[in-house]
């Protein structure tokens, strides 16, 4: 019989999600009355833009001729998508890319989780704790983490994010390979100033590392000084990879669009070429974002798409600067929620972060998400995300004042 690839079967299992849904599905029994608002959505709920749906549509009818079908494309993406990237992210904020510095692809997900194969398996990895759990889980498949005990792998490096600390990671003691850093971050929703990411930049040049930097929640920044692309920092491209989305920026959760920066400077020991080394991987196991897709993505970069993106933003921006105000009302600690749809508050003193869930469900019908399911740094802290409709929001924020 073929065997199984052991390292999917120390892969722990994240009842997050599920546990949270069994809780709500007992509370919706039990008060068939009540009417729960979900504040833990990760999803957007907004439709797509104008502008992109029209571009979908003229890119289907395309489909629909011989004389412009297209079958398969590029598997790094359309030139037209590329450029428009390089032009409109990177260019217009100062940073020189080249498109084949660009890959398309159909997910940061899917990049984040695959780009870990390119580093050996004796690589040892860091990641922010609390943490988005793909960087931890692609890393267990692979068989880098080590064995897992008290919410920890054994052979990852946990960088914590916690109130002492501002929420910007120290250098750890054990030096790292490669680095997952998440700005602004899911799930405290914290960013990191100009001068923090420049000190990640330079630890990286000084110790040899890689870091892998996700810019999902890129769109939400509004402060100064806050970086939108680690290229905006000085050295960078020699020591970084960028993951950036359409999924938040533009509603594309159900749409499927993204793409991954690899400088051409990039190199890994014996002077690998990482760029060329990704193209390769990309290549050989992915045949390519789907055309009307990347239509659909071209079209959020034009006039329209941009101002109709930016209201769609500034709606879940409103829902946040609310939500920051609801939990101070309650006297709570609030972290983020400026320059992403995360809001990270501290449920207080001797409580964790279940009981203030259970607290929000039993006594106003609110579903929050548990800290402490993203890592062992967020015991005692709840993450609310700005992406419910409007009114839900508002219900749910007179319903954090009768709390108060
Ligand atoms: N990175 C972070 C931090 C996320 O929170 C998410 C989605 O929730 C993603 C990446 C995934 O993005 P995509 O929809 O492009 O796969």
């Amino acid at each position: 019989m073929a065997k199984c690839n052991g390292n999917f079967l120390a892969l722990q299992s994240n009842y997050l999600f599920s546990d949270i849904a069994r809780k709500v599905a007992v509370y919706k029994q039990a008060n068939p009355d009540k009417k729960v608002i979900s504040l833990g959505i990760g999803d957007v709920t907004r439709p797509l833009v104008g502008a992109v749906i029209r571009a979908l549509h003229a890119a289907v009818d395309e489909m629909a001729d011989a004389a412009h079908f297209r079958g398969y494309g590029p598997e790094q993406g359309y030139d037209f998508l590329r450029e428009a990237i390089v032009e409109h992210d990177y260019k217009a904020r100062g940073v020189d890319l080249a498109p084949d510095e660009v890959f398309v692809s159909d997910g940061a997900k899917s990049d984040l989780g695959n780009f870990q194969e390119l580093f050996s398996g004796e690589s040892v990895v860091a990641v922010t704790d609390p943490v988005y759990p793909v960087y931890v889980d692609s890393n267990v498949m692979s068989g880098r983490a080590g064995v897992y005990a008290d919410n920890k792998w054994s052979k990852i490096v946990y960088l914590p994010c916690i109130k002492d600390n501002d929420f910007v990671p120290d250098f750890p003691e054990t030096r790292p390979d490669v680095i997952y850093l998440c700005y602004p971050n899911n799930p405290t929703g914290t960013v990191l100033s100009r001068g923090a990411l420049q000190s990640w930049v330079d630890y990286a040049r000084r110790e040899g590392c890689v870091i892998l930097y996700d810019s999902a929640y890129e769109a939400f920044i509004q402060e100064k000084n806050v970086p939108h692309s680690i290229y905006e920092l000085d050295g960078a491209r020699e020591v970084a990879v960028e993951f950036r989305s359409f999924s938040k920026t533009a509603g594309f959760t159900g749409l499927r669009c993204a793409y991954t920066v690899v400088p051409k400077v990039l190199r890994l020991g014996g002077g690998v070429d990482v760029n060329a080394l990704w193209n390769r991987r990309q290549c050989t196991k992915y045949n390519g974002c789907a055309y009307i897709v990347q239509r659909a993505a071209q079209a959020v970069y034009s006039e329209e798409g941009q101002a109709q993106i930016t209201e769609v933003i500034n709606g879940y921006r409103r829902n946040a600067a609310l939500l920051r105000e609801a939990m101070r009302e309650m006297n709570l600690e609030v972290y983020g929620g400026v320059n992403a749809p995360y809001i990270w508050v501290n449920v207080g003193k001797g409580k964790d972060s279940w009981g203030f869930f259970e607290y929000l469900l039993q006594s106003a019908a609110l579903v929050c998400t548990p800290g402490v399911g993203f890592g062992a740094s967020g015991e005692g802290y709840v993450r609310l995300t700005a992406f419910g409709s409007p009114d839900d929001t508002l219900e749910a924020i007179e319903r954090m004042r009768r709390l108060a």
